[in-house]
């Protein structure tokens, strides 16, 4: 595929080769928003997407992309509720998440089911997620940032963050896009499929910044779908408020998302 057409498509200029990360910086922070017109968001836990990409996710839908969650766990350790049950988290857990996604204009949310806290980059997961990218085509994948070993200098990274944004990454590139990996996908009428664009959240090294100020109310709504993770639903606004303008900070934003943005060579 000619790299420039899907280029032009993602209204991206050219690459260009920066000389310090300054440049890069301001280069990719004044880089146009992107318009998908399909949008994979591959993610750990229900409320993820919400948390790391709930306003971008938000002007997408708006602007008419189609847009697919994959939940790879069932969320079922994220209780701290003595009469909570395993069985009854996950059925809750996946109608406050089909909530969230409506809320937001997501199509469709895809559970893998995997067991929460014990996600790892094996084959099975690797086929999965390259079967998904393979139905779904994305031009877009948000995922985690697999590097994120720590988050800032006070938070650990949950372990599924990293397993599952390094397995995505995998799955991207080389195995969704060449065809003689998992040939039954083909055996099933599915194609080989490039992806060449990936935003990663949460990330220690953010170059890519979406103004979520028009949408920052629905993403509130959004997380307040996910009653059972929400502790004090009356300071999240606050909250996500303050979270908001700290990761605007050196943007030209006041409210924004922050990501590692990787744009693949086509
Ligand atoms: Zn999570």
């Amino acid at each position: 595929m000619p790299r420039y057409v899907t280029l032009r498509r993602f209204h991206i200029a050219p690459e260009s080769f920066y000389v310090n990360n300054k440049q890069r910086r301001q280069a990719t922070m004044w880089s146009p928003f992107p318009s998908p017109e399909r949008v994979l968001v591959i993610m750990a836990h229900p409320d993820d997407p919400e948390f790391g990409a709930g306003g971008t996710i938000a002007r997408w839908a708006d602007a008419g992309a189609d847009i697919t969650y994959v939940i790879v766990t069932d969320g079922s350790k994220g209780s701290g509720d003595p009469e909570m049950t395993w069985e009854r988290l996950v059925r809750l857990r996946e109608q406050e998440q089909r909530e969230a996604a409506r809320i937001l204009g997501v199509k469709e949310c895809v559970f893998l089911g995997y067991p929460d806290g014990e996600v790892y980059n094996t084959i099975e997961l690797r086929r999965d997620l390259v079967r998904l990218i393979r139905l779904y085509r994305p031009d877009v994948v948000i995922t985690h940032d697999p590097t994120a070993r720590f988050i800032g200098n006070t938070r650990i990274n949950h372990p599924d963050h990293r397993a599952v944004g390094d397995t995505t990454l995998d799955a991207i590139f080389p195995l969704a896009r060449d065809r003689l990996n998992f040939p039954e996908h083909e055996a099933e009428g599915l194609a080989p499929h490039k992806v060449l664009d990936v935003f990663m959240t949460p990330t220690n090294e953010p170059n890519f910044w979406v103004d979520i100020e028009p949408v920052l109310d629905r993403k509130i709504r959004a997380l307040l779908a996910h009653q059972s993770q929400i502790g004090d639903p009356a300071t999240l606004r606050e909250r996500i408020e303050a979270r908001s303008r700290e990761y605007a900070a050196g943007s030209i934003y006041r409210y924004a998302e922050r990501f590692r943005r990787i744009v693949l060579k086509g």
